[in-house]
């Protein structure tokens, strides 16, 4: 199959993409391997996206972002990326290959690990990273979010539906969410902050048990019976495919311009996979909009 654009990954970058590129006549497929709307369908309520003051769904905002796009004649193929050929301007997937003319790259990124002893092993059984997936499992259960960011400390507010306790455990002694997050945070009686302090090790064999905290301060490990632990300590980006193909910086990220345009002249790249320091949907969909400009003005010679 050949198309004019080619854009990786279906969340709210790769959906503004093919909006802006399908609308201006030239024909776009969008290749996603899981699922449309990537990470905001893994959220609950969206407050911050301009446009929806009473707030939105993250799944909602996801359909109508690739309702949108169809609207104008993108094409969504479900498939995983797998490789470019430079030379051939080929996409080389799971099941096919396609050629086209330009690319736009807007894989985001997935939850980063702790890399403890056990984590793969008891992740889905005790372990989570999506709390809008799992926590219904741990009604009246103890649980521990860990990270001091936005994503850590939306989704300890968001388990306190289910769990009776809620630890959230941060490595420092301040957190970096936004201040009225922490305020909601703070505020919650099911919630109990432990300031300066790691998972040392994790507990328990068929399924989690428990975590081993280390103070950062006093070097002191005590165990914390659990009976859920939920990790979010950042993204890393899901470049792997590209590496050696494009520029990407030494966290993975891919390096674009300011007009989201890699190292390579007809391949841009947007949204939570290109190196910048702000993730927000926002900051998604303005960099779709730029790559998909960009990729149009290239495909027509000005
Ligand atoms: P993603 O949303 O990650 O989408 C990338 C897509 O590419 C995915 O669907 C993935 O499956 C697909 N993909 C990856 N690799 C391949 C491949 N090789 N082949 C095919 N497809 C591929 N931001 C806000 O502004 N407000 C919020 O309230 C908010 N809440 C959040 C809550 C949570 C729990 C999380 C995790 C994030 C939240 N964010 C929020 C951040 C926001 O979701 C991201 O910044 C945004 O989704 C980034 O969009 P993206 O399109 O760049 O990447
Ligand atoms: P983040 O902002 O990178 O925060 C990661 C947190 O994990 C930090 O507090 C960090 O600690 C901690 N951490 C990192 N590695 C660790 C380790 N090995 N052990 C223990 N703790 C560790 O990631 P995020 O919260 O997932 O957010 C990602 C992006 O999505 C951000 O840009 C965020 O703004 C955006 N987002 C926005 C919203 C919203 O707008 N409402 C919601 C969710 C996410 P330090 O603080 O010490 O570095």
């Amino acid at each position: 199959m050949t198309k004019d654009i080619i854009i990786i990954g279906g969340g709210p970058a790769g959906l503004t993409s093919a909006i802006y590129t399908s609308r201006a006549r030239h024909s776009t497929l969008v290749i996603e391997e899981k699922a449309v709307g990537g990470q905001i369908i893994l959220t609950t309520e969206i407050e911050n996206y301009p446009g929806f003051p009473k707030g939105i769904m993250g799944p909602e905002l996801g359909m109508l972002m690739e309702e949108q796009a169809k609207k104008f004649g993108t094409e969504i193929k479900y498939d995983s990326v797998k490789s470019i050929n430079i030379d051939e301007k080929k996409v080389i997937t799971e099941k096919e290959e396609y050629t086209c003319k330009a690319i736009i790259i807007a894989t985001g990124a997935t939850p980063s690990k702790l890399n403890l002893p056990k984590e793969e092993e008891l992740t889905g059984r005790g372990i989570s990273y999506c709390a809008t997936c799992d926590g219904a499992f741990f009604k009246d259960q103890i649980v521990a979010v860990i990270g001091g960011g936005n994503t850590a400390v939306e989704e300890a507010l968001f388990l306190t539906n289910f769990a009776k306790k809620v630890y959230l455990i941060h490595r420092r002694d301040k957190l970096r969410a936004e201040k009225c997050l922490q305020e909601r945070l703070f505020e919650h009686d099911k919630i109990e902050v432990i300031w300066n302090t790691i998972v040392d090790s994790l507990e328990g064999d068929d399924s989690l048990k428990g975590i081993n905290i280390k103070n950062k301060i006093t070097g002191q490990i005590s165990l914390l019976p659990l009976d859920g632990l939920f990790i979010f300590v950042g993204y890393t980006p899901k470049t792997e495919f590209l590496k050696g193909l494009l520029e990407l910086d030494e966290n993975g990220y891919i390096k674009v311009n300011e007009k989201n345009q890699t190292s390579i002249p007809w391949i841009f790249a947007a949204g939570d996979c290109i190196s910048k320091p702000y993730k927000q949907i926002a900051t998604a969909v303005g960099d779709g909009c730029t790559a998909a400009l960009s990729a149009i003005a290239y495909l027509e010679g000005y």
